[in-house]
């Protein structure tokens, strides 16, 4: 029976390219580090030559054999280029590399660095810091960084790193495989950009690592004069102004959001914790920019009590799925069927939900409706402490206090039976994607980027610098196995854990959400076969679960990317590498085809780190998620064997297609959403260009002296200029800030709303989106002067300030961040809604 590949990333697959023996006889070998730190810098960093004489140094051996799996004529044929070229564009596409750079000039910076480095190691390490402060080219920078980590940390980086490091200097994104060392290769990066007088965020996957590579790396940055802090969820807010004080500054793009939504809101200058967006260095860059781009950080105030509609819950859950709704095949949109709405309007009360009137039940009952027939406890959410918690798709973990939209939160809570919890308005909200594209430079590093290479250079105009390995992947990516069923799939899994275990072999199971984990870990428990399941419920000691995951017969079920950022070591904390790697090293099992390649790359790639031995292999079924929903009318194979494997490559073929289709439709919701979040960026950033000004000068009371010179001269009589200063201005900024809030609802409403005015009328809705958002902002403005005068006018001023209050202009009493999943059903919401749309733009059912 023959399989179709998955892929091929082995060297082995294209011997002609591969050179096997580059790795064994490289001092750059990842097994001695003590010994490359001390050896004389020589064979490895040797010139690496010119591209038309390859494979003369062990680097550049192992960097071309590891370039097999890609073009074999891509260095010689683009160093002939300058960078940049039409010819080069060109050859990048011949060459089906979309979105990668050439190397060569990099690599033809080795020789001086390697030159470099014999001269610095003679240096005190006080000279060494001088060394780094006189550093104006990179070739000089990655010089300094070598010697600084080798005498910081023990290990001095390989080419490959610094080809990385050089890469995220000309701010690229690096793509290195995991275990390739990104940590260091940023952290030099990081220290370059500073040290030509930058100031750097290291945007980090949780609040774990940002502690952890800050404080890991500050030797190397101590050595290079450079100062570095980190943020977390629980930093202070002077901790946190100290942090970001630090020239490279380690957080996760979460707390640099709501601290840039915090600050938006600042009364004082000084009470502001942020400094201008300079450079942003991303880890695991893919995650945050394609896959988390889109999620909203929202910034809300003043609790009013939230309220679960039981009503609503209760009636839906007393609908029949067979024949009251429907589900759409993507499992993203769900509608009452004619005879749902009937019994529907019978439950209320025999109402008629089709008309004005009950216009807002009709969307109580869809909402609830969706709650209940698209969102999955265990898959959507879980449920800790009582409470509704999101799981993060591209995550597998929980996200804290990240919501659904509060109407759909409130829902879900109805359905769950749980008391409501508060809900707030919403003051201020930015995507990641909007945040990231603030900062003037970009660089950053993922063992997946290539794949999202065009994604990148659309959204956020950086390109993918594709790293080869420093020892080139030996992993054997065996094809993939597709059952007929979930059920044979599961029975397959428990046999290939069972058989690798016997032999001692380290597993890690790779799940697709956390229902799936936990079925699993159950059934390989009854099988006697112990595990350690790492998913969204105990997130606190992934990254201790995922070190031991290389252990000998260690077997851990994880859901997609949980420990992501910890690398698997061989052997464990206990060390036995060789006797692990004996076994066959880590073999990596995925339960099923993500909804995206880049997702099981990620997953495969957690074995074989570094050139150890390793495995991978995926199982999946027709029932799988991907295949009902991205490629419905697949037909049922025709070669089954007893244990349900199937044999007939069209059904292979069906796997590979629903994930492309998958794909497709997940960057058309990402370029949506962006067109939506475009123009709301835009006026975000006018609204707050003139807040900073109305904090930092004398403008509120200018224009309020122009509008109101009466009160202007009566107020003037017994109080001084700086008091009226800062009464103006905080007049202002009340009115400002209010008037963004409600602009922003505004446009929630209309973004809703526009999708059923304009479906109903054959009209472009992000057209209409458009014209109804720059009403709304031209408004905006005037109404804000307006309201600002009238309040110059009549609240009490006095020398302690203008009492608003006093007034009943209050701010909110607390302010709380959370961010919101804005595709709950892998999604955007106004996708959701749509459904709401179509069921009142069709004609009444059983009229
Ligand atoms: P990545 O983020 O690329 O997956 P890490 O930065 O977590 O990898 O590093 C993986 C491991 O490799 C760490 O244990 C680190 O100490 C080690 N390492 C990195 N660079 C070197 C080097 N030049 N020499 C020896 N060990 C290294
Ligand atoms: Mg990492």
């Amino acid at each position: 029976m023959k399989l179709p590949r998955r892929r091929r990333e082995n060297p082995e697959a294209s011997p002609a390219e591969s050179a096997p023996e580059a790795a064994s006889d490289t001092p750059d070998a990842p097994d001695a580090p003590a010994t490359a730190a001390d050896a004389p810098a020589t064979a490895a960093d040797a010139p690496a030559t010119a591209p038309d004489a390859p494979a003369d140094t062990s680097a550049d051996r192992t960097a071309d054999a590891t370039t097999a799996a890609q073009p074999a004529a891509r260095s010689r044929v683009s160093a002939a280029r300058s960078p940049g070229g039409g010819l080069r564009n060109r050859m990048r596409r011949f060459l089906q590399q979309p979105g990668t750079v050439d190397l060569t000039p990099y690599r033809k910076l080795l020789p001086q660095i390697a030159e470099d480095e014999e001269r610095l190691r003679g240096l005190s390490d006080a000279e060494l810091t001088e060394a780094a402060g006189d550093a104006a080219e990179d070739a000089q920078l990655c010089a300094v960084g070598r010697e600084a980590s080798r005498r910081a940390l023990g290990e001095r980086p390989f080419d490959v790193q610094l080809i990385g490091t050089m890469a995220m200097l000309s701010g690229q994104v690096a793509e290195m495989a995991t275990g390739e060392g990104k940590t260091l290769a940023g952290a030099i990066a990081a220290a370059g950009y500073a040290l030509s007088g930058r100031s750097v965020h290291v945007v980090a996957v949780n609040d774990y690592l940002a502690r952890r590579d800050a404080e890991w790396m500050r030797p190397v940055y101590d050595l290079m004069g450079v100062s570095v802090g980190w943020i977390n969820q629980s930093s202070t807010p002077e901790e946190r102004r100290q942090a970001y004080a630090a020239e490279v500054t380690y957080a996760p793009v979460s707390e640099i959001g709501f601290d840039v939504l915090r600050d938006r809101l600042a009364l004082r200058g000084e009470d502001r914790v942020t400094a201008p967006p300079d450079v942003a260095l991303v880890d695991e860059a893919d995650s945050v920019l394609i896959d988390e781009a889109r999620v909203p950080l929202v910034l809300a105030g003043a609790a009013e009590e939230g309220s679960a509609d039981e009503a609503m819950a209760e009636i839906v859950r007393g609908l029949d799925p067979e024949t009251d709704y429907e589900i759409d095949e993507d499992a993203r949109n769900v509608q009452l069927t004619e005879a749902g709405a009937k019994a529907a309007e019978k439950a209320l009360g025999d109402v008629d939900l089709y008309t004005e009137e009950h216009l807002g039940t009709l969307t109580r009952l869809n909402v609830a409706l969706h709650a209940h027939a698209l969102l999955q406890r265990d898959v959507d959410y879980i449920i800790t402490g009582e409470k509704v918690r999101l799981v993060s798709e591209s995550r597998g973990r929980v996200a804290w206090l990240q919501r659904l939209p509060d109407g759909l939160h409130a829902a879900v809570e109805a359905k769950e039976g749980l008391s409501a919890t508060d809900t707030g308005e919403i003051l201020d909200s930015i995507t990641i994607e909007s945040l990231i594209r603030s900062y003037p430079t970009l660089c950053g590093m993922t063992g997946t980027a290539v794949a999202v290479g065009e994604q990148l250079r659309e959204f956020y105009g950086v390109e993918v610098a594709v790293i080869p390995p420093n020892v080139p992947c030996i992993r054997d990516d065996e094809p993939d196995r597709l059952y007929e069923t979930a059920e044979a799939k599961e029975d397959a899994i428990t046999k290939q854990v069972a058989d690798a275990h016997e032999t001692g072999r380290p597993v890690l199971i790779g799940t697709l959400d956390v229902a799936e984990s936990e079925r699993l870990a159950a059934q390989l428990e009854r099988e006697s076969l112990p595990c350690v399941v790492l998913n969204a419920k105990n997130d606190a000691e992934e990254a201790a679960i995922i070190a031991e995951a290389g252990a000998r017969g260690a077997i851990t079920v994880s859901t997609q990317m949980a420990g992501r950022g910890t690398d698997i070591k061989l052997g464990g904390s206990s060390g036995d590498r060789d006797e692990v790697a004996g076994l066959g090293g880590l073999l990596v099992i995925g339960t099923g085809r993500h909804e995206s390649s880049r997702l099981d790359y990620q997953l495969s790639g957690r074995a074989g780190r570094q050139g150890d031995p390793g495995g991978s292999v995926f199982f999946a079924s027709m029932e799988d998620d991907l295949i009902t929903q991205y490629a419905p009318d697949t037909a049922p194979p025709d070669e089954v064997d007893d244990d349900g494997l199937v044999a007939d490559a069209g059904a292979y073929w069906s796997l590979g297609h629903a994930q492309r289709v998958a794909e497709g439709v997940n960057l058309e919701i990402h370029r949506n959403t962006w067109r939506y979040n475009k123009l709301i960026e835009e006026q975000r950033r006018i609204v707050l260009d003139h807040r900073d000004e109305v904090l930092r000068t004398d403008t509120a009371l200018k224009t309020l002296g122009e509008r109101c010179p009466k009160r202007l001269e009566e107020l003037s009589e017994t109080l001084d200029e700086d008091v009226l200063t800062e009464a103006a201005r905080q007049i202002t900024l009340y009115h400002l800030d209010r008037g963004w809030a409600e602009h922003i609802a505004d446009l929630a409403d209309v973004r809703e709303g526009i999708h059923l005015r304009a479906l109903g009328r054959g009209m472009d809705p992000l057209d209409e989106f458009h014209k109804a958002a720059v009403a709304s902002f031209n408004h905006l403005f005037d109404e804000t002067a307006q309201r600002s005068a009238e309040s110059f006018e009549t609240v009490p001023i006095t020398a302690d300030g203008a009492d608003l209050g006093a007034a009943g202009l209050k701010r909110p009493s607390a302010t709380w961040t959370y961010l919101v999943q804005d595709n709950p059903f892998g999604t955007d919401i106004d996708r959701a809604l749509r459904s709401v749309g179509r069921l009142l733009g069709r004609p009444r059912p059983g009229s």
